[in-house]
């Protein structure tokens, strides 16, 4: 594992995380979940990402998650780990449990600490921006939750350019500088390219890219139908079937065809193409066996591009 620094601070994070969105809840393999934390860790992924209302049922994956480093990284350990939560989106009923207020940002934190057992956690972030909320308030929430050591470093994520350069500014003023920032960047979803990455460069603020592979779109998963047990084969899930269009597909394989040339998996591929960018600090990955977690280990292998692949990605995804 190579560990960047993530934007101008101190802290240092793996080129690849892992994230417990989905496969960590009350209604998934426990043993697996916890075969893929002690695999991720002993690879060097030392940092695990969560929010408050990873599940299903919300919580659960924190619970989960609690009892996995209760259980293998006791004491000392502790240290080694990079652990962060969010609050941001509906957590629980009534007027308290959603977006953005100091009410619910410091009530979510010591929720979130209660169920996974920490003292504190490494980042802390507001998951999204509040449209109704000042975004002072938001921002002196996280400068709190840092200064009364419920957290080492503050974050924001899917904040749009000028929301992030407001938001890192009032971060700075307060004294607690935004440590990153995490949006969702894959060669599918291409928004962060239009200003942010450029804001969070400026401010020395480290990025971490969410659904790098685009929930599994992006790997040879679906190259062939819809597998069972696979995100998009559930009706209530995050991925629809709809999700897979003749479009989507049609690149997938052109994407799959160049990835064999270069004597990688298009998982693989699709994670060296983030962390060519220096700006991008680590990919947060999902994944729901440990095989998985191997294969996309691996594109640390290969991470280099030559100028000819990188038009062809570019004329693939123009179609
Ligand atoms: P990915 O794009 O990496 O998708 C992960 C899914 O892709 C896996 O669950 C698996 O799906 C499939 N997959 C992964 N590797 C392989 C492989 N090698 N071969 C075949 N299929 C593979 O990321 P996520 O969408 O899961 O997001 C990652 C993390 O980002 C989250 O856990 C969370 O921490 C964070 N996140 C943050 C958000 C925010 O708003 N800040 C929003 C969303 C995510 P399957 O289950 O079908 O096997």
């Amino acid at each position: 594992m190579n560990y960047n620094r993530c934007g101008k601070s101190g802290l240092l994070l793996p080129q690849i995380s892992l994230g417990l969105w989905h496969n960590f809840g009350s209604f998934d393999d426990l043993k697996n979940a916890e075969q893929i934390i002690v695999n991720a860790f002993d690879n060097g992924i030392t940092h695990f990402d969560l929010a408050n209302n990873y599940g299903p049922v919300p919580g659960s994956a924190e619970e989960n998650f609690g009892g996995i480093v209760k259980r293998n990284f006791q004491g000392f350990m502790r240290d080694q780990l990079v652990i962060s939560t969010k609050a941001g989106y509906k957590m629980w009923d009534g007027p308290y449990g959603d977006w953005g207020s100091r009410k619910y940002l410091i009530t979510s934190l010591n929720q979130s600490l209660k169920r996974m057992n920490l003292e504190y956690v490494d980042i802390f972030y507001s998951h999204r921006p509040d449209p109704e909320t000042p975004v002072e308030e938001t921002m002196m929430a996280l400068d709190y939750a840092v200064k009364s050591g419920k957290a080492l470093y503050a974050g924001i994520s899917n904040y749009n350019a000028e929301q992030a350069q407001e938001a890192i500014k009032i971060l700075k003023d307060l004294g607690t500088p935004s440590l990153i920032h995490q949006p969702k960047y894959s060669m599918f979803e291409r928004s962060p390219e239009n200003g942010l990455l450029d804001v969070l460069e400026e401010n020395g603020v480290g990025c971490i890219a969410f659904s790098p592979l685009a929930q599994g779109l992006l790997t040879s998963k679906y190259l062939k139908g819809i597998p069972a047990g696979s995100r998009a084969s559930n009706p209530n899930g995050s991925l629809q079937t709809t999700d897979i269009t003749e479009d989507i597909l049609q690149k997938i394989q052109l994407l799959n065809k160049l990835a064999q040339k270069r004597d990688q998996t298009l998982a693989q591929m699709a994670i060296a193409w983030l962390l060519k960018d220096r700006r991008i600090t680590s990919v947060l990955i999902g994944a729901s066996s440990v095989a998985q977690l191997y294969e996309n280990l691996k594109s640390l292998e290969q991470l280099t591009f030559s100028e000819e692949e990188l038009q062809q990605i570019e004329s693939i995804l123009r179609g």
